[in-house]
């Protein structure tokens, strides 16, 4: 099969080629685990932290992607939670245990065997790429295959991220940055908690203005915030200062949601601003949010599909892989990238 595979990590700015195109041997599905043809594969920025080296991959060569869209092709000898032909999605989560406290009690994307797809396993940077079957998901009818690979990522992210502020109708709730996520999880409340006034922080005057398009009550940057209180606060900023003025906007016993990844050092001394009587006393409470379960995908999908959310969407050729994260690191961003994989290629 064809892959565009990432064989070592290497800097953009120097090298702008980092995926090569590769013929590869076609996985063999284990017992459990299902053979997917691939269709579409979404494009995210998590691929940019593995191509240089901030989210190592497990192994190299690696092919990257975890907003997966296919149909079954084989099963395992042991699997038959689907049917050959069927369309399946496959997202970040790719494993877990399933025995330990964590995967027990609800929370598999903690465990400490945890592996993510396009970074410890192979993802869908390619023709064909398999998972557990438990692992893979249908997908609502709704949608196109292009529409549904991005909401495996950002959309249930964010959900997941919404789900943990505790949020109820009427409360007030800010949105630091305003990215893929940031749009998807402002739709989401829109529908979720149509009483409850959103505020969006974002440094640019466009991602503002759509904010604005998309319902928000208020938005700006400027440190001083808004003159109300906020419940809960979600942060998707790889930055530090927003989180020192995030708390300042906080209510009493009100959540901060930290949805990153990493944070950079480059402005890190902001940190020394927080002054504890105003900005944490009073029960304020910072979380943050480590990959998905299962169980925020499918929900994601469903509530999806009732609202529905419909992405925009870029199309690329699986060989335009380097060209579509190029663009993406440099922000050149209209809608979520994603990847076409035509059969027989
Ligand atoms: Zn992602
Ligand atoms: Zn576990």
């Amino acid at each position: 099969m064809k892959a565009m595979v990432l064989k070592g990590v290497s800097a953009l700015e120097r090298n702008r080629q980092p995926l090569e195109l590769v013929d590869m041997p076609l996985p063999v599905p284990g017992e459990k685990e299902i053979l997917v043809k691939v269709t579409r594969c979404g494009v995210c920025h998590t691929e940019l932290d593995e191509i240089e080296g901030r989210t190592t991959p497990r192994h190299f060569p690696i092919v990257l992607g975890h907003q997966i869209i296919g149909t079954v092709e084989r099963l395992g000898s042991r699997a038959g939670r689907f049917a050959p032909g069927e369309r399946v999605g496959i997202a970040w989560i790719y494993s877990a245990c399933g025995k330990c406290r964590f995967c027990l009690g609800g929370r598999e994307n903690l465990c400490a065997e945890f592996m993510a797809t396009g970074k410890d396993a192979n993802g869908g940077y390619a023709e064909y790429t398999v998972v557990p079957e438990d692992f893979a998901y249908r997908i609502p009818m709704i949608f196109s295959d292009s529409e549904a690979a991005p909401l495996l990522c950002a959309g249930a992210i964010g959900y997941r991220s919404l789900r943990l502020t505790g949020l109820r109708n009427g409360d007030n709730i800010g949105l630091t940055g305003f990215g893929a996520s940031g749009h998807l999880v402002l739709k989401m409340l829109r529908y979720k908690y149509p009483d409850s006034r959103v505020f969006v922080f974002s440094r640019t005057e466009a991602e503002r203005e759509f904010a604005r398009e998309l319902g928000a009550f208020w938005t700006d940057y400027t440190g001083d915030g808004p003159s109300e209180k906020l419940t809960a606060i979600i942060d998707t900023t790889p930055a530090w200062r927003p989180v020192v003025n995030a708390l300042r906007s906080l209510e009493k016993g009100g959540r901060l949601v930290i949805n990153a990844i990493r944070k950079e050092d480059r402005d890190r001394e902001a940190l020394l601003e927080i002054d504890y009587p105003r900005d944490l006393w009073m029960e304020k409470e910072v979380k943050s949010v480590a990959n998905i379960t299962r169980i925020d995908v499918e929900e994601f999908l469903e509530l999806a599909a009732h609202i529905p959310i419909r992405p925009e969407v870029q199309e690329y050729e699986l060989h335009e892989a380097n060209r579509a994260l190029l663009e993406l690191n440099e922000r050149k961003i209209r809608g979520a990238k994603v990847l076409r994989i035509p059969s027989g290629i």
